[in-house]
């Protein structure tokens, strides 16, 4: 019995599976024995099913999100460690202002000192932020275009 390559190929999948009966098994054999296109079928069958393949484009999408992740998170980092600075600075002008100076009976000026370098790093801090926040922005906005 002489089967067509069409019902070799619909048979194929069954025959990889090995869930098709003996004689038609031995009737696509033999179908394979003398035709290669059918053979080339079968082997583009386990090719297919061995390594399920991540297409280049997957692996695209998968790339882009990731670096997209990493900017949002960049722009998160900065954008927290600027209001993170802002407040601190913010609460030790306060504090400066709340605690004051006073001047001693023997004429020393008592002041909280060690205060304003902290604000001042607390401002730089801010500023830095700012500007790593301006720049993350701006990469992102570039790479969204
Ligand atoms: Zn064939």
């Amino acid at each position: 019995m002489k089967l067509s390559c069409e019902v070799i190929r619909d048979l194929l999948p069954l025959y990889y599976d090995k869930v098709c009966s003996k004689e038609s098994s031995l009737l696509i054999e033999e179908h394979l024995a003398d035709c290669n296109q059918c053979l080339d079928e079968l082997e583009k069958l386990k090719t297919c099913l061995e390594k399920p393949t991540i297409s280049e484009e997957n692996i695209q999408v998968m790339k882009n999100i990731s670096t997209k992740w990493k900017k949002d998170k960049m722009i998160a980092f900065s954008k927290g460690s600027m209001f993170v600075s802002a407040l601190a600075a913010i609460i030790c002008f306060v504090a400066y202002n709340v605690i004051g100076s006073e001047v001693l009976p023997d004429g020393t000026l008592v002041e909280p000192f060690a205060l304003i370098p902290i604000v001042y790093i607390f401002i730089l801090m801010f500023i830095i932020s700012l500007i790593c926040y301006f720049i993350f922005l701006k990469k992102h906005k570039i790479n969204n275009k």
